[in-house]
């Protein structure tokens, strides 16, 4: 049998299963998209973003690289949301970081990995923005995961800033930018508390001094893989 020969007949059953459920699921579907929801997330096999919000194809735009990072550089980042946002119409972008994430992780450490190291280097820039409060955070997953709050913070007010969402704000499109983080020991969502609807939104999210505005959501106790 052929290693991706099980793909192929799980992918036989789930066309049948929906079509059986709803035989103008894909017809529908194929003529147009109209998704809410643009999400931004990393790149881990663990954070699928349809199956941890629910949600069917055709109601997500979905974007993912390493540690969810947005700089304003990327095309690749900002050409799915300048579609998801011009042309789509989206109403709602999702900054969706992890628990226990790896890229993360290895941004705090000094192992090298090869050409992710350069990728790597923005959450670096996060890490020097927050550093004395990094520095005192007693225990390695503890550290972690505060990272990855402040990662996704940083990044949210990085996508609020691009000219995609400054000019949608400014003719008048209704937009609003979350933060998120997914715990993969409970499979739950939290929300970070920063959500942005506006340029004034915007400001205020970038005076606030987030660090401070702790603890971690991440309950003590819980320990996800160190993947
Ligand atoms: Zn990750």
């Amino acid at each position: 049998m052929h290693p991706l020969d099980p793909l192929l007949q799980n992918n036989l059953q789930w066309s049948e299963k929906i079509r059986h459920d709803d035989p103008d699921f894909f017809p529908t579907l194929s003529r147009q998209q109209a998704p809410t929801y643009l999400w931004i997330g990393c790149s881990d096999s663990r954070v699928p973003a349809n199956e941890i919000c629910g949600l069917l194809p055709g109601e997500v735009f979905v974007h993912r690289n390493v540690a969810n990072i947005v700089v304003h550089s990327d095309l690749n980042c900002l050409s799915v949301m300048q579609y998801a946002i011009d042309v789509l119409k989206i109403g709602h972008v999702i900054i969706c970081g992890h628990y226990g994430c790896g890229g993360v992780r290895a941004s705090l450490g000094n192992q090298k990995f090869g050409l992710i190291d350069n990728w790597l280097r923005h959450v670096q820039d996060v890490i020097t923005k927050h550093r004395p409060h990094l520095e005192c955070i007693a225990d390695d997953d503890g550290r972690v995961n505060r990272l990855c709050e402040l990662n996704v913070i940083d990044q949210t007010i990085n996508a609020a800033q691009t000219t995609i969402v400054q000019a949608a704000w400014e003719r008048g499109q209704k937009l609003s930018l979350h933060g998120w983080v997914y715990g993969l020991q409970d499979g739950l969502v939290r929300q970070l508390g920063i959500d942005i609807s506006s340029a004034e939104e915007l400001r205020a999210a970038m005076a606030t001094q987030w660090e401070e505005r702790g603890p971690s959501l991440y309950q003590p106790g819980e320990s996800d893989s160190k993947k």
